[in-house]
């Protein structure tokens, strides 16, 4: 039976990435040496990571004046980082789910954090509006997609500070003005490669503003000058990632995704809106995520959850729960699903609406 993968992350990659990767680790660029035992300073992979951050630039029309930068630590690790390298006495953050609350504490350990709104009351099913941002913030943290609770923010906003985003869950599945911000950071396991790779688009004139020592390892002005080789790279997430974006350009870049992102997302919402059975747990479309698609049975249905979960399960759709937080269930349409596996899980919950 063909499984149909709607995991939140790690997550689903186009098969062409597995394909090239399986090539990579077999004989990488050539060299008759494997992608998982070649040296990061090999002429191969230098091009690689070359040509990797060319797609980023590319891809996402990053402006001159900003660096992309290939790390290790995950999504995580920027919480630090952030603050470590930008904040010299207050950032504010906008608190709109667990990932935005995990950076917001971590900043805590640097300054004044400022929240200036939070959706928390309601269990983050809502972007906040209508808040002030600090004039004298060093910088306002944004969580452009809330992976867990399935709500994003989809346009690119226009504020005074300088503005700081994790990307992790919706890098890539819509044109961003990159001009708009001062940092994009993101975990590469969502939309772009296997688990091991952060990436950072930097705009450089942001840093050197702090006083405070930073250790050699936590300091993007480190990893500029070594060109994401200041320590070993992961090398392997880097060359997959590479495959990905080769196979976004190939298929028209943000702009195309973006536009069957749009379309596959629909299509399930409105499935949630029409079933009986189930609805949606994010009011607002607006503030819903293209990415990750959260929904629980409706008031009269709610025992059929777990029959519902295992009858998915039987019919080859893997990854529907919800976070372990929230429950009811959370479908993935990050880019690389196709609109198949949504029509899929479509008929599924059409069936499952016949049975009872
Ligand atoms: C998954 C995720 C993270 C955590 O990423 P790690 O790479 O595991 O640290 C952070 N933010 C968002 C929005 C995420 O989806």
């Amino acid at each position: 039976m063909k499984k149909h993968n709607f995991y939140a992350g790690p997550s689903i990659l186009p098969q062409y990435t597995i394909d090239k990767t399986i090539e990579g680790i077999k004989d990488f660029a050539g060299t008759g040496l494997s992608i998982l035992e070649i040296s990061h300073r090999s002429k191969e992979f230098v091009a690689c990571m070359n040509d990797t951050i060319g797609l980023f630039r590319e891809l996402l029309d990053i402006p001159s004046g900003y660096q992309v930068l290939f790390l290790g630590g995950g999504a995580s690790m920027q919480f630090c980082m952030v603050p470590m390298n930008l904040m010299e006495k207050k950032a504010a953050y906008l608190n709109t789910g667990e990932w935005a609350g995990k950076a917001l504490k971590e900043a805590r350990l640097f300054g004044e954090v400022v929240e200036v709104a939070s959706s928390k009351e309601k269990l983050f099913n809502y972007i906040p509006r209508n808040y002030t941002i600090p004039a004298d913030a060093d910088y306002f943290h944004i969580t452009t997609n809330n992976t867990i609770y399935g709500t994003g923010i989809k346009k690119d906003m226009d504020v005074k500070v300088p503005l700081v985003a994790d990307m992790s869950s919706d890098i890539f599945s819509r044109p961003v003005d990159v001009s708009r911000y001062a940092l994009i950071y993101g975990g590469a396991q969502k939309n772009l490669a296997p688990a091991g790779v952060t990436f950072v688009i930097v705009k450089e004139d942001i840093l050197g503003k702090v006083t405070r020592p930073i250790s050699s390892m936590l300091d993007y002005r480190v990893h500029i000058k070594g060109e994401s080789m200041f320590n070993t790279p992961p090398v392997f997430a880097v060359f997959a990632a590479q495959q990905t974006l080769k196979w976004l350009k190939d298929l028209g870049g943000v702009k195309a995704i973006q536009k069957k992102n749009i379309e596959k997302a629909g299509l399930l919402y409105d499935e949630i809106e029409r079933n009986k059975l189930f609805k949606p747990t994010i009011a607002d479309p607006e503030d819903r995520s293209l990415m990750n698609i959260c929904f629980v049975m409706a008031d009269n249905y709610k025992e059929l959850e777990k029959p519902f979960a295992d009858f998915a399960k039987s019919k080859g759709m893997l990854g529907i729960e919800g976070h372990r937080s929230v429950g009811g269930f959370r479908a993935s349409t990050y880019n690389a699903l196709p609109k198949e596996s949504v029509e899929a899980l479509v008929s599924v919950m059409k069936e499952f609406e016949s049975k009872n």
